[in-house]
């Protein structure tokens, strides 16, 4: 392909793209495809001469698109979010066309750079606290997953305890996500090894639960290593007490990290810090803007305070990788702070989206979404048949029917199929809840309100 037709083709994919923006919210949201289904419209094996381009862009239309789950949709309030906007994808094609590899500083030192000035930033519109700034002894890198940015921390960590006595022993609650309990098994700590925390009536983790098992198993000759507490977890949006959880750490020289995946976000806002008070007690923090942050996935920013440990967990330089600007010790190189040697131009992507929406412009669209989200649950609690079951803290809403779970199971299975809307369930006590996750770009009221429609007519 010539840059010619490169040009001319890339014209026509951003037209594409674009079609696809203004289309999305008449699709169905959920893939309507069976199991099987795109794979058997797909031949068999490969071309063996090159094709028309113009074939490749039908079959996106008539195979791909079909089987495809609407994440871009406004009408869509699965799981979390995984959103997207349209700097964030101009900023990802620009890294594919520049195809860096940014291993190490020299690889690009621009890659490096804008990434560290980026973090920065996100220091500074989240309010996170100094130490988490790349001018000290911390800094921030960005990771693919927040389930990479545990592992990171959980590898730290382990360093950082070497030489303690005691099998290594690990805490998060009951409601932590399960990216803590694969990077327990995956660093080899063990997932025996790992304590599930009990929760208040809020579903946040219990300090004084914490605190008495780590003082039993420290009697016991345990070594208390690493808590995980959460900013929004997964299932209720449940909100752990962060100072409270950090000054146990003090007490008991573990190293605390935070998981603010989805809900980090909303730190942009100076009115939901409040959920994040007592960070500058975490030794190392996480946000996906790939999740709330209108940056296409992947992305997720990891912080440290003290970037040590995890250098002297990670760090490696065979011959074929050394140069001059890592031996003077003035730069960063990257691969040091994740497992994977190769690394994307990710900071470009959410470069573009900080230039282009400003700080104000994404507290706006956060502020509407966290409005959205107490609109719908007003009108859960309005409704003689419905009920809120759980605290509403920012975007997501945690509902039910009065009439039991198999009413329940109904509702989502329906709402779905209509292709109207798109949301998922959780258990809360043992019931089944319906979660209604408020975090799309385009999300508007109008669709929030169809898909409050779809559920009555459910
Ligand atoms: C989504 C989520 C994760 C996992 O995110 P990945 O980036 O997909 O690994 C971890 N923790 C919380 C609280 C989440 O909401």
């Amino acid at each position: 392909m010539t840059p010619g037709e490169f040009r001319r083709r890339g014209r026509e994919v951003i037209d594409w793209i674009a079609d696809n923006m203004e289309w999305v919210e008449e699709l169905p949201v959920l893939s309507r495809v069976e199991p099987g289904e795109v794979r058997r419209r797909l031949p068999p094996s490969p071309p063996g001469r090159g094709e028309p381009f113009e074939a490749v862009l039908r079959d996106l239309d008539e195979i791909i698109l079909p089987g495809i789950t609407h994440w871009q949709s406004p009408n869509f309030f699965a799981y979390f979010p995984t959103n997207a906007s349209g700097p964030a994808i101009l900023g990802d094609l620009v890294s594919s066309g520049l195809g860096v590899q940014g291993m190490l500083w020299p690889t690009s030192p621009a890659c490096t750079e804008l990434e560290t000035h980026v973090l920065d930033w996100m220091v500074e519109i989240l309010g996170l606290p100094d130490r988490f700034r790349s001018s000290g002894r911390g800094g921030g890198v960005i990771q693919d997953t927040a389930s990479s940015a545990a592992l990171c921390a959980l590898l730290a960590a382990r360093e950082r305890a070497r030489g303690r006595s005691g099998t290594l022993t690990a805490y998060a609650s009951e409601e932590a996500h399960s990216s803590i309990e694969k990077a327990v098994g995956i660093a080899g700590v063990g997932t025996a090894n790992l304590r599930r925390v009990g929760v208040d009536e809020t579903r946040a983790l219990d300090p004084a639960d914490l605190e008495r098992r780590i003082e039993a198993e420290e009697a016991e000759g345990r070594a208390p290593f690493f808590v995980t507490a959460t900013v929004g977890t997964t299932s209720s949006n449940a909100m752990d007490p962060l100072r409270a959880v950090g000054e146990i750490c003090r007490r008991h020289d573990a190293w605390f990290h935070v998981d603010a995946a989805m809900s980090g976000t909303a730190a942009l806002c100076p009115e939901f810090r409040h959920h994040q008070d007592g960070l500058e007690l975490a030794d190392s923090y996480c946000v996906n803007p790939h999740k709330w942050m209108f940056t296409n996935f992947d992305c997720d920013c990891f912080f440290v305070a003290d970037r040590a440990p995890l250098l002297r967990a990670l760090s490696i330089l065979p011959e074929y990788l050394r140069n001059r600007a890592t031996e003077s010790g003035a730069v960063i190189d990257y691969h040091d702070w994740q497992v994977p040697l190769g690394r994307r131009f990710r900071a470009l992507k959410l470069w573009f989206v900080i230039r282009h929406y400003g700080v104000e412009g994404l507290r706006y669209h956060v502020r509407r979404h966290v409005e959205l989200a107490r609109g719908f649950a007003a009108r859960v609690e309005a409704h003689p048949d419905f009920e809120l079951a759980a605290p509403v803290p920012l975007n997501l809403v945690c509902f039910r029917h009065r009439d039991g779970d198999e009413k329940n199971r109904a509702i989502p299975d329906r709402v779905n199929a209509s292709g109207k809307a798109f949301l998922t369930h959780t258990k809360l006590d043992g019931r089944f809840t319906l979660r209604m996750s408020i975090g799309q770009t385009w999300t508007e009221e109008r669709h929030v309100e169809g898909a409050w429609r779809a559920i009555l007519e459910a």
